[in-house]
């Protein structure tokens, strides 16, 4: 990205923000950045110095943020812990403890970051103790 930043902040007469929205960031997050950096957003690409160049790129690849503080459990999107993984067949999800019982999806002590991943999980654990339960019954 950076390379290909410079290349075109260098190059072509197109609008600051126009040209940066072209790497997906959101407008809003692109705005603030460069109000932080005292750029004018609706300048020519080919206006910004190389002063400018250099903090903008190095603000959009090494920006970070500190957490104040973790949302409530009303908004949270998955629960930590569950079943202990060690105790369930992972090919199966049978129970090893009581065979016949299956656990899946949230019920299990394994979560992710949102993004997919939870409910991926519940859908192809669901899947493999399907799987299984079919191949009981032949
Ligand atoms: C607001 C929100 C946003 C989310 N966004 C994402 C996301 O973007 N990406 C992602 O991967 N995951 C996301 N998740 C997490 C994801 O939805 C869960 O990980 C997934 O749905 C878990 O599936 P599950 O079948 O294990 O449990 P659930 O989907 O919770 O299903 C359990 C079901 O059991 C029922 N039930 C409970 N008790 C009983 C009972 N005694 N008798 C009968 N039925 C009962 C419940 O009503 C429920 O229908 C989000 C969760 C929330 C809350």
């Amino acid at each position: 990205m950076e390379n290909d930043l410079i290349f075109k902040l260098n190059g072509p007469r197109k609008k600051l923000k126009n040209l940066l929205s072209e790497y997906n960031i959101p407008e809003r997050l692109l705005l603030n950045i460069l109000s932080e950096l005292n750029i004018d957003p609706s300048k020519f690409s080919s206006e910004v110095n190389k002063k400018e160049r250099k903090s903008i790129i190095r603000n959009l690849i090494e920006l970070s943020f500190k957490i104040d503080q973790l949302g409530s459990y009303k908004t949270a999107m998955v629960t930590k812990g569950g079943v202990a993984l060690m105790k369930v067949n992972p090919k199966t999800m049978e129970s090893r403890m009581l065979p016949s019982l299956y656990f899946l999806g949230e019920v299990l002590d394994i979560d992710g970051d949102t993004g997919g991943f939870n409910i991926q999980f519940a859908f192809s654990s669901a899947a493999s103790a399907i799987d299984a339960i079919n191949l009981k019954k032949i």
